[in-house]
């Protein structure tokens, strides 16, 4: 701890070689009245302060503290039995005013916080200086934009960088005819991102535009875009919604697939997955023990259905002196005789028990035992009965066994020709809503087929697979034994933390097990420990859950376009979703033509979700996953996008809902009562109808982008008819796939200028849409100079 040079305070032992003897105080035995013996100014004078609170009888009691040698600011205030004033103190000088008598007690503000105050304000002299050295920043807006939400209610949302923003006191100010409003820095991993505000700022009014004014001198305008609202041709009005009526747990969403499979089989089919999960089921257990040291517990080699749960334990007291440690099985109980003294007492550990139970073939044939998360177990085993038991919950009708994941496949040519559509559920066990998302899409593309023209020709164009629930044994677990159960079932973690209480605490998130971007490659946001919420699991791929998801892809490779589906939150995020932290190092970025197309889709997919009840997913929470939210190594949309080149999105269901009364936003939570888990499965689904609709746009884009040239201050930037990647050349050759792009300025900036050097430069390029259509039919493979020419002059 750094001495308070400088702002020594008053010291009380300076000042204590005189009083003492105050009359009417009281000498405590530890004050030596032989002051020769104690140096004048005790050592370590530099020790640190605290802010210490004295109750005192009255006003002479403050005189006596101050007669003392105290250090007595001028707070004072009333309490039971007196009057609290606080003290600045040394530990030795509190040790030395209690040796006096007085009621010395807890610091107010401590050394620590004192110091900290100060490095607080070195740092703030410090970035002034530096502030004072700096130019005014330069201000970019990266998003400006209002929308209406559920219940009507207007908002702004409002992005903006600061050149300067990487500094803390980098202030920026939104007003507008209306209102002003201070942002928020968005800092991860140690690096700014941009400034925003935390959640959209309602507004009576929408502004034409906005100032954006900084504290370091930079100030621009903006104009405010409308943020979705776009208008929806979607389905006909005669279209069928509502098709699911309470949550259902993973058994149910796999028969009703099923059943609807069988009862449109022109128009669908069930795709079986070729890795089966463990399944819902669990090894019984029992613990007995009264404290860490003398417990140990049990795990039966059979499964609890399959006789584990008939199993008991039995820790016996013989009843008679000198008796040995013994281990029999009784009709199914392993029975353990304890040893005893000459006395009579029980005198086997836990360690010496568990030993036993491991040698005999009798009982090590049906059970192993182990001591207490790791413990030495040198308590002595209390004589107890337990039946060993799985604890789980679920009715019989739940199987316990290998569960076969599937996929209902929808469209009307399954034969891989048409763009394939992936959406899936429930890789987090706790998200209720999620399964009837995919549940309630599957019934409105099958139950409309014939008589809405516009679901006819999502079904008639795309080959859709959906898979309701990718945790199907956390789902179950869920719904019967722990609500809060994110991850499967499958327990990786040793013997020290596999004892029946720590069985909530096991299972791998299939959402972190994928093989991009993961724990293994150094990417953050994902743990290696087996009882953490987002552990890995021991390798990439290690779970049939997530085996299966890939399968699906590699086997159909028509699949383009997936959703990940989750709860909650209100989000719609794409890849990168991982960074490796040292430095916020993310996945690479998808080119600024992908990343157009995503926000030009999501656009769409939003407005669809909008259109069930004016929900607006945020468009501060709608981006890059590593932009808007956090890291999440080894996740399945990265997975997708990385290794098949699938555009994947996540949902998080559930936006949050304005509250009018309080003027604030309420969060839904994982399952919410049902009529609002009904509204989000509504408001989801019509949002992945938007993405089969912007799916079957895709596979239908035959027709070219154009492009316009357009020279700027900063150089040659390029006008689009719909989101494009662009390859140049400068040197007057031939541009191919090979050539320079056109790269974003930056995190939710667009497109960078391209710099051009004074004087006449010939500008060749082509642009390719996302389906990949070249501007002009010009094939930058072949020998053709169909390319875009265009000579520029920068004086
Ligand atoms: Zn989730």
């Amino acid at each position: 701890m750094a001495p308070m040079t400088g702002r020594s305070l008053r010291r009380l032992a300076v000042v204590a070689a005189l009083p003492l003897i105050i009359a009417g105080l009281p000498l405590a035995a530890g004050a030596d009245p032989e002051p020769d013996d104690e140096p004048v100014v005790p050592l370590g004078v530099e020790e640190d302060a605290d802010l210490v609170e004295v109750v005192v009888d009255d006003q002479a009691g403050v005189i006596d503290l101050i007669a003392a040698g105290a250090d007595v600011t001028e707070y004072a205030r009333p309490v039971p039995g007196g009057l609290e004033v606080h003290v600045v103190a040394t530990q030795a000088e509190q040790d030395e005013l209690r040796a006096l008598g007085f009621a010395v007690d807890g610091a107010v503000v401590t050394a620590e916080e004192t110091d900290a105050v100060v490095a607080e304000r070195d740092a703030a002299i410090e970035r002034l200086d530096q502030i004072s050295a700096l130019a005014t920043d330069t201000l970019t807006v990266l998003r400006s934009e209002w929308f209406t939400s559920i219940g009507g209610v207007t908002y702004l949302n409002i992005e903006v960088k600061s050149s300067t923003g990487a500094d803390s006191s980098t202030v920026l100010t939104v007003s507008w005819d209306g209102g002003s409003r201070t942002m928020s820095r968005f800092v991860d991993a140690g690096q700014y991102l941009y400034h925003r505000f935390n959640e959209p700022i309602a507004v009576d009014d929408v502004p034409a535009e906005v100032t954006i004014t900084s504290s370091m001198g930079g100030v621009t305008t903006a104009p405010v875009v409308e943020w979705l609202g776009e208008p929806r041709k979607g389905e006909g009005p005669h279209v069928a919604t509502g098709f699911v009526d309470h949550y259902m747990d993973p058994t149910e969403v796999y028969q009703r697939i099923e059943e609807l499979a069988a009862e449109f089989p022109q128009l669908a089919e069930i795709v079986d997955l070729p890795y089966q999960t463990n399944g819902y089921r669990r090894h019984a257990q029992a613990l007995i023990g009264t404290v860490t040291s003398n417990a140990f517990y049990v795990t039966s080699h059979a499964w609890g259905h399959e006789g584990g749960n008939d199993l008991g334990l039995e820790t016996r007291n013989p009843g008679v002196p000198d008796s040995p440690l013994t281990v029999t099985v009784e009709n199914g109980t392993i029975v353990v005789s304890l040893a005893t003294d000459s006395s009579g007492a029980l005198i086997s550990t836990a360690a010496q028990v568990v030993a036993a139970i491991n040698a005999s073939p009798a009982a090590s044939a049906l059970v192993s035992a182990s001591t207490y998360r790791g413990n030495a177990g040198n308590g002595v085993t209390v004589a107890d009965s337990e039946q060993l038991s799985d604890f789980l919950s679920a009715p019989e009708s739940i199987s316990r066994e290998p569960f076969t994941m599937r996929a209902i496949r929808i469209g009307k040519d399954r034969d891989g020709s048409q763009t394939g559509v992936l959406a899936y559920s429930q890789e987090h066990a706790r998200e209720w809503v999620t399964p009837l998302v995919a549940v309630e899409t599957a019934e409105r593309l099958l139950r409309n087929y014939r008589n809405d023209a516009a679901t006819k020709m999502l079904v008639d164009d795309l080959d859709i697979f959906i898979i309701p629930s990718v945790n199907p044994d956390g789902g179950h677990y869920s719904f019967y034994d722990r609500g809060f159960q994110r991850r499967n079932m499958t327990n990786y973690c040793g013997p020290n933390l596999s004892d029946p209480n720590a069985r909530n605490a096991w299972g791998v998130d299939i959402n972190r097990n994928f093989s991009v971007g993961s724990r293994f490659d150094g990417y953050d946001g994902a743990s290696g420990s087996c009882t953490s919420d987002v552990y890995s699991g021991p390798a990439e791929l290690s779970e049939p859950e997530a085996r299966n998801e890939v399968w699906l892809t590699e086997r159909f490779e028509n699949i383009e376009f997936a959703m990940n589906v989750h709860s909650y939150g209100g989000y719609f995020m794409w890849p990168p979703g991982a960074y490796i932290d040292d430095g916020r190092v993310t996945l690479p970025h998808a080119t600024i033509g992908e990343e157009n197309y995503f926000w030009a889709s999501s656009s769409h997919i939003l407005s669809a979700v909008q259109d069930w009840r004016g929900t607006a997913v945020w468009p501060g929470r709608t981006g890059p996953v590593a932009d808007v939210l956090y890291s999440a190594a080894g996740n399945s949309a990265d997975e997708h996008w990385y290794n098949r080149g699938i555009y994947g999105w996540d949902f998080e269901v559930g936006a949050d809902l304005w509250d009018p009364e309080e003027g604030d936003w309420d969060a839904v939570g994982f399952q919410p009562p049902f009529a609002e888990g009904f509204e989000e499965a509504m408001e989801f689904s019509h949002g992945l109808v938007g993405l089969l609709e912007v799916a079957r746009a895709y596979g239908n884009d035959v027709k070219p982008p154009t492009t316009t040239l357009v020279l700027t201050d900063e150089g040659v930037t390029f006008d689009a008819s719909e989101p494009v990647s662009i390859h140049y050349t400068l040197d007057g050759s031939r541009p191919t796939y090979a050539s320079p792009m056109v790269s974003s300025a930056g995190l939710r900036e667009g497109a960078a200028a391209i710099p051009l050097e004074s004087g006449t430069t010939t500008v060749h390029w082509f642009s390719v849409d996302a389906a990949g259509n070249v501007e002009s039919m010009y094939n930058p493979n072949g020998n053709g100079n169909n390319y875009r020419k265009q000579v520029v002059t920068v004086d």
